[in-house]
C-alpha cells in the first residue's frame, strides 16, 4: 500500500486510547479545526467492573478489557513469570487502575531536569498537574486545581483499620501526611483517588467523553495498530488492522504514540525503528537505528505482610459480614456510597528506609482487606496487609519482539530483583511492615500473621521470600525514555529521535519513575505534550520555596 490509498486523513492520529490518548484527544480536538483521530485496540468501558471502584480487583482480570500481558521469566524471581495487565479498553490502564491519585516526589522531576530535559522540572510540570485535576478536598491550595476535567477525592468513609494503622504509625514516631501530593511526600495519611460521585473517573470519563461529540473528534474502537507508516523518514500515518480489514489512516501534521509502556515500543519496533541488527534479524525493514527504543523498562515491585483474623472489621465475605455486606451493596446501589465506592487502597506512607536518603524510597501501603491466594479477585475472609513497594529499583528490563506479527505479544522482561541492591530495601521495608501491624492499635483486631510467617526470621529468609512472592504493582515505565543522549528514544518535546512526525507520550517516556503510583504524573505528560503539539506556550514554572 501507499499513502495513496485508503482511507482518512486527520491532522493528528493518537494511537491508544488509554490515560495518556484520553487527555491528548480532549486537548488536540479542542480547537474544533483540528483533525484528531484516536485510535483504540480495545472496546467501550461499560462493563460495570470498570465503573464499581470497589470491584478493582475483578476489572484488573477481566479478559475482555485487559490484555493479559506475562513477563518473560524472571532470574532475579527463581524463574518465576508475573503478570502484568494493562488495560485494553477505552481508558486504558485508568479504566482497571486502583484510583490511587499520587504525583511522586517533587525531586524526582527535578532530576528529570537535571538530566537535561529542559521543561520538566517540578516548578514547570505542576501547572500541568494542576490543570487537570478537580480537587474535591483543597480548596486554594497552590499544589491543587478546581475545575479540572478529573475528579480526586479523599475517601469519605475509610474503613476503621485504617485509623490503626495510622495510630501504629504514630506510636513509630512517623509523622502525618493528609496531602502526599504537595511538596512533601513523606509520611502517614489517607490517599486521594480519581473518583467522582462513588464511581471510576477514568481518563475516558474525565477527558474523553466531554469530547465524544466534538466534529474535530473521531475515536476508533477494536483497532489495531500494527504499524508506524514512515516515508523518508517521516512518519505519514498508521496502518491498522479493523473487522478483518488492513487499511490507513493519514496523518497530515502527526503520529503520536500513547499506547502505554508496552504498546509504543511494541509498535515503533514493527515500525522498523529500534535497534536495527535484531529488527534485520526478524526481517523489518530498517526505517531508524535506534537502540533505546525498548530499554530502560522498569517498574515498582512490592512484596507484602499479610495477616488473617476472625474479627470482621476489614473488608470481606463472610458469614458475619453477610449483613453489613448486604446493606453496603444497598448503599452503593441507591445512593453510591460505603465501601464500594472505596478503592479499597485508602492509606499508606512515604518512609527512607535508610538513613541519608534525600527522599523516601519506600510506599508501604495498607489494605484493609484480607488477600486472597487464589485467583477469586474478592476478599473471601477477614485479614489486613502491608504491601511494601520499592519506589527507586535499579534493575532495568526491557520489551523486544518475538515476531514480526503485530499481533503477538513482545517479550516483556522487566528483571525484577535483577539487581542485588534491590532486595535490602525490601527486606528493611518488610521488617518495617512486621513491626507496624505488631503495634498496639492493631491489638483489638488479633490478627495473625500467615505470610511471610513465623519461619521468615533472618535477612537471608526474607530474601527467599522476596525471590518466591516479589510482583509488579503494575506502574511500568521508560521504554521510550526521553533524553537529549544518545540511547534516547524521545527528545525533551518527545518527538522520536531521527523520525519527523512521530512523538510519544505515556509512561513509557519517562527517564525514571517517580516515588508514587503512575497515572496521575502520565496525564501530566499528555497535558504537557498536547501543549507542545499545538506550539502553545507553557504555563509560568510555579515558584516555590524549598529546601534541597
Ligand atoms: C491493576 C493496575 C492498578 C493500577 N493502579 C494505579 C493506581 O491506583 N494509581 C495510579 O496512579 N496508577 C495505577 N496504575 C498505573 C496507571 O494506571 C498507568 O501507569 C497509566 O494508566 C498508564 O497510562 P498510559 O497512557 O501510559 O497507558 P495505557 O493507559 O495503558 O494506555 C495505552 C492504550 O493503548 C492501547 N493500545 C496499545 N497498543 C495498541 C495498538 N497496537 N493499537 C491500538 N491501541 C493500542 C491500549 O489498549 C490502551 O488503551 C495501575 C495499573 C494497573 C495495571
Amino acid at each position: 500500500m501507499t499513502s495513496e490509498d485508503t482511507g482518512r486523513v486527520f491532522d493528528y492520529v493518537i494511537v491508544g486510547a488509554g490515560t495518556a490518548g484520553c487527555v491528548l484527544a480532549n486537548r488536540l480536538s479542542e480547537n474544533q479545526s483540528n483533525r484528531v483521530c484516536l485510535i483504540e485496540a480495545g472496546s467501550k468501558d461499560s462493563h460495570p467492573f470498570i465503573q464499581v471502584p470497589a470491584l478493582v480487583a475483578a476489572a484488573m482480570i477481566k479478559p475482555s478489557i485487559v490484555w493479559g500481558y506475562w513477563s518473560a521469566p524472571q532470574r532475579g524471581l527463581n524463574g518465576r513469570t508475573v503478570p502484568i495487565p494493562r488495560g485494553r479498553v477505552l481508558g486504558g490502564t485508568s479504566s482497571i487502575n486502583g484510583m490511587v491519585y499520587i504525583r511522586g516526589n517533587p525531586r524526582d522531576y527535578d532530576d528529570w531536569a537535571a538530566a537535561g530535559n529542559r521543561g520538566w522540572s517540578y516548578q514547570d510540570v505542576l501547572p500541568y498537574f494542576v490543570r487537570s485535576e478537580n480537587n474535591e478536598a483543597f480548596n486554594g491550595s497552590p499544589y491543587h486545581g478546581k475545575g479540572g476535567p478529573m475528579n480526586v477525592l479523599s475517601i469519605k468513609r475509610p474503613n476503621p483499620l485504617n485509623a490503626a494503622f495510622w495510630e501504629a504509625m504514630q506510636t513509630l514516631q512517623f509523622r502525618r501526611n493528609d496531602d502526599f501530593n504537595g511538596l512533601d511526600t513523606e509520611g502517614y495519611g489517607p490517599r486521594q483517588g480519581t473518583i467522582k460521585a462513588g464511581r471510576r473517573e477514568s481518563a475516558t470519563t474525565a477527558f474523553l467523553r466531554p469530547a465524544m461529540s466534538r466534529s474535530s473528534l473521531t475515536v476508533l474502537t477494536k483497532a489495531s495498530v500494527t504499524r508506524v507508516v514512515v516515508e523518508n523518514r517521516r512518519a505519514t500515518g498508521v496502518e491498522i488492522q479493523q473487522d478483518g480489514e488492513t487499511r490507513r489512516i493519514l496523518a497530515r501534521r502527526e503520529v503520536i504514540l500513547a499506547a502505554g509502556t508496552i504498546g509504543s515500543p511494541h509498535i515503533l519496533l514493527l515500525s522498523g525503528i529500534g535497534e536495527g541488527a535484531a529488527l534485520q534479524a526478524l526481517g523489518i525493514p530498517v526505517q531508524h537505528d535506534l537502540p533505546g527504543v525498548g530499554a530502560n523498562y522498569h517498574d515498582h515491585v512490592a512484596s507484602a505482610v499479610l495477616m488473617r483474623t476472625s474479627n470482621s472489621t476489614s473488608y470481606g465475605i463472610s458469614l458475619k459480614a453477610l449483613p453489613r455486606g448486604t446493606w453496603n451493596i444497598f448503599e452503593y446501589l441507591l445512593m453510591r456510597k460505603g465501601p464500594f465506592a472505596s478503592n479499597v487502597f485508602e492509606s499508606h506512607a512515604f518512609v527512607k528506609t535508610a538513613n541519608g536518603l534525600d527522599r523516601p524510597d519506600m510506599q508501604i501501603v495498607f489494605q484493609p482487606a484480607r488477600r486472597n491466594q487464589s485467583t477469586f479477585p474478592l476478599p473471601i475472609g477477614h485479614g489486613y496487609n502491608i504491601s511494601v513497594v520499592l519506589l527507586y529499583p535499579k534493575s532495568r528490563g526491557r520489551i523486544a519482539l518475538s515476531s514480526p506479527d503485530p499481533l503477538e505479544a513482545p517479550i516483556i522482561d522487566p528483571n525484577i530483583l535483577g539487581e542485588p541492591e534491590d532486595i535490602e530495601p525490601l527486606v528493611r521495608g518488610l521488617k518495617l511492615a512486621r513491626k507496624i501491624l505488631a503495634a498496639p492499635a492493631f491489638a483489638p483486631y488479633h490478627g495473625t500473621e500467615f505470610l511471610p510467617g513465623p519461619k521468615v526470621e533472618n535477612d537471608e529468609a526474607f530474601k527467599e521470600y522476596l525471590r518466591a512472592t516479589t510482583a509488579t504493582v503494575f506502574h511500568p515505565a521508560g521504554s521510550c525514555r526521553m533524553g537529549v543522549d544518545d540511547a534516547a528514544v524521545v527528545t525533551p518535546e518527545l518527538k522520536v529521535r531521527g523520525v519527523d512526525g512521530l512523538r510519544v507520550a505515556d509512561a513509557s517516556i519517562f527517564p525514571r519513575l517517580m516515588g508514587g503510583n503512575t497515572n496521575a504524573p502520565v496525564v501530566m505528560v499528555a497535558e504537557k505534550a498536547a501543549d507542545m503539539i499545538l506550539g502553545r506556550t507553557p504555563p509560568p514554572p510555579v515558584q516555590i520555596a524549598r529546601e534541597r
